[in-house]
């Protein structure tokens, strides 16, 4: 009977701000549901590595029942959540009835945004998933089977792999694509040429790293020089096509069979959905304390939410963002409940790191120390041990990192679903299709 009045607490998504504001509220007197659209929580940091062979997709993911298995009034329910009936204090899900809840946590995440560039939508990939990881991985190495198997599908650009967006995830995916291309592929492939592999990174403002120290920004520029990777500054994506990229003004013609896209980002697309202020990138406008206005009991936590950082600005999307305001949320259910004010939340900024393959990497520490090469590769390589979640995963990454450093070779580079690469076109498929040279009268690169 005591249960049945229990307040009911449901938190969307089991990221980085859904799993830490479901674990702050494990010991106290709620029950709590959290649905994911996915039955895992997905480490995004290292994401890229299972995009470029260097981990597993169990080494990076963690089973969310497994989170809560401790935890009896921990529920999990895995759905797509659709909307929320704010007068009822429902929930709406796909193919499921809604789920009442008393207070409400909204951590559904982000996902790219290709800032309205044609056919970057359709054509480039994103890597905001474990499905979307895969697809690179699987992409990537058949790239390179098709271009052993034919080689005219060089010359169709086939080998040709841009890499969209200068900021921590654009640059560590490109290096770890260079090196895949230098350490592991050169050795693979006997009969293929793999350096004729480029590996084009694109950024539109005029240096990599945009929030780092000018020098951890030329730090990254020569490091990833030095690994081959071909670094665009000051260049926008006009257009993508299915085999092809424009690039800049001019729009200079790269064929291309995969741009990888790690440009910006914009809120779930369910915070369009729900009726509430949203500010940059669609995110949730929420008040100082995480709370949604003129929605009562409910938080929005992590990439989806737009939370004042006290400056007139909102606060980064970064996972300990996500991570603070998740406990935070969580901690002003347990307020409310207790009639107790509200409390701001004051992020306590722990520095920003970004790898850019073996033994390099940048790390600015928020007393203004800063590091590259193996110091701040270290740093980088601890600090994602401490936050991945699960002693197997922490234990199964270690191995993969040691063997890979150790024996300069990389575990998964598995295809498990081959795509189909469209043959060169009849007119040539080195220049560009004659519809994209009439609509913007364009140069071949
Ligand atoms: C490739 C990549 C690299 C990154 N590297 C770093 C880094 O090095 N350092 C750093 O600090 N930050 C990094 N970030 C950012 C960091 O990962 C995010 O800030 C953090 O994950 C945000 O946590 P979150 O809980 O808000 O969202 P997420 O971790 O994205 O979790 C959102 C959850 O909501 C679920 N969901 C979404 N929509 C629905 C729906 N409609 N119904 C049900 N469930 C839904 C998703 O499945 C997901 O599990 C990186 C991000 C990416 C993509």
């Amino acid at each position: 009977m005591t249960a049945m009045k229990r307040p009911r607490v449901v938190i969307l998504g089991v990221g980085f701000g859904g799993m830490n504001a479901a674990r702050a509220l494990e010991g106290e007197d709620v029950e709590v549901t959290v649905i994911d659209q996915h039955n895992y929580h997905t480490f995004l940091p290292l994401l890229y590595q299972v995009a470029t062979s260097g981990l597993n997709p169990a080494d990076v993911a963690y089973p969310a029942r497994g989170l809560f298995r401790r935890r009896r009034r921990v529920l999990f329910r895995q759905g797509t959540v659709t909307g929320v009936d704010w007068d009822a204090g429902l929930v709406e899900l796909a193919d499921e009835d809604p789920l009442p809840y008393d207070h409400l946590i909204v951590g559904v995440g982000a996902r790219a945004n290709y800032f309205g560039v044609p056919g970057a939508a359709e054509h480039a990939f994103p890597l905001y998933s474990m499905p979307d990881a895969l697809k690179v991985r699987n992409y990537l190495l058949a790239l390179f089977e098709a271009a052993d198997a034919r080689n005219d599908l060089i010359r169709a650009g086939v080998l040709n792999i841009v890499v969209v967006g200068g900021g921590p995830t654009g640059i560590e995916i490109a290096g770890a694509i260079a090196e895949l291309i230098t350490d592991v592929l050169e050795a693979d492939f006997h009969d293929l040429n793999v350096r004729r592999a480029r590996v084009i990174l694109v950024e539109q403002g005029d240096s990599l790293l945009p929030m780092f120290n000018t020098d951890l920004q030329r730090y990254a520029l020569e490091e990833l020089r030095s690994k081959g990777v071909e670094v665009r500054l000051s260049t926008a994506v006009k257009e993508v096509g299915q085999d092809y990229v424009l690039l800049g003004e001019e729009g200079d013609y790269i064929p291309t069979r995969m741009v990888i896209w790690g440009a910006g980002n914009r809120a779930s697309g369910l915070a369009d959905s729900l009726g509430v202020a949203q500010g940059p990138g669609g995110r949730i406008i929420t008040n100082p304390d995480c709370s949604i206005p003129d929605k009562p009991n409910a938080y929005a936590v992590g990439d989806v939410a737009a939370i004042p950082d006290g400056e007139g600005g909102f606060m980064p999307g970064l996972a300990q963002v996500a991570i603070q305001s998740g406990r935070h949320a969580a901690a002003q259910i347990m307020r409310t409940i207790r009639e107790e004010p509200h409390t701001v939340l004051r992020y306590h900024d722990k520095g920003t790191m970004a790898t850019i393959g073996r033994r390099a990497a940048v790390a600015q520490l928020t007393n203004g120390t800063l590091l590259t090469g193996y110091p701040a590769w270290a740093a980088w390589l601890g600090l994602h041990l401490v936050y991945l979640v699960g002693m197997r995963n922490r234990v199964s990454v270690t191995m993969n990192w040691a063997w890979s450093y150790f024996t300069w070779d990389r575990g998964p580079r598995l295809i498990l679903e081959t795509p189909r690469f469209e043959p060169p076109r009849r007119d040539g498929p080195y220049v560009p299709p004659t519809d994209v040279v009439q609509r913007h009268g364009i140069a071949s690169d």
